[in-house]
């Protein structure tokens, strides 16, 4: 899998994209993550990106050039599944669209910046518009390495098995069990029972329960969706 992601920040992508999971299947050669920094392709010798709102009003709007010629350049050399753009009004990224996403095999992410892109790339350019939540970032830098964090460790191979991504909240509109470590007993406060027994059936069966339990009371909606 490959992901190539457009910014005018690169910088803020480096450590979210260097640790963890994500650089292991880096590492593997599990998927190739590339940044490209919009400056390298602006066409004046200051390297601008933003340019004034048509029409007035407060803030900088990423020009259309830089866009333009970073995703002509990436598509001439591949064919992309999806061109997507981080947006606070983009569809909601849940874990369901992180699994369509990870079965995908080249993907470009567009990280906005300022007041937005320009609205011409929207239309054009754009095939999906992804918003992490309803609340507006400073850039979609974060929201790109949180799209790419979700989508790498659902890639098989990229967790080991006692980490695997099935046993996570939301694979199965259930959220996660409660889990523990040593020591059993910390000051009185006690790890349940029945993860001590060396049961695996019943550990099963008390994790499934608790997943239920606490979906029931937390997010009862995620069982009617
Ligand atoms: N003026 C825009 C609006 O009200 O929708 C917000 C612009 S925001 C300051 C700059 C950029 O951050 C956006 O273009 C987008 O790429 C990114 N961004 C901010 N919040 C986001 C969110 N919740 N999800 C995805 N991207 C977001």
């Amino acid at each position: 899998m490959r992901i190539d992601i457009l910014t005018v920040l690169p910088e803020l992508l480096f450590s979210p994209l260097n640790y963890s999971i994500v650089k292991r299947a880096r590492d593997k050669g599990l998927v190739e993550i590339n940044i490209f920094n919009l400056h390298d392709f602006a066409k004046d010798k200051y390297k601008s990106v933003d340019d004034y709102a048509f029409g007035g009003g407060a803030g900088m709007v990423m020009m259309i050039e830089p866009v333009y010629r970073a995703i002509e350049k990436l598509k001439s050399e591949r064919k992309y599944d999806e061109i997507i753009y981080t947006s606070p009004d983009g569809e909601r990224f849940t874990q369901k669209l992180a699994n369509e996403l990870s079965l995908r095999e080249n993907l470009i992410i567009l990280a906005g910046h300022y007041k937005g892109i320009d609205h011409r790339i929207r239309e054009n350019l754009i095939t999906r518009e992804i918003s992490i939540g309803d609340y507006v970032l400073s850039g979609g830098e974060i929201p790109a390495a949180v799209i790419t964090d979700a989508i790498v460790r659902l890639i098989p191979g990229a967790m080991s098995d006692e980490q695997s991504a099935l046993s996570d909240s939301f694979q199965d509109d259930l959220l996660a069990p409660p889990v523990y470590t040593r020591p059993a007993d910390f000051m009185g406060w006690k790890v349940p029972d029945v993860l001590l027994s060396g049961n695996a059936a019943e550990i099963d069966k008390w994790r499934h329960e608790q997943s239920v339990e606490r979906t029931r009371k937390l997010r009862p909606g995620l069982m009617n969706e």
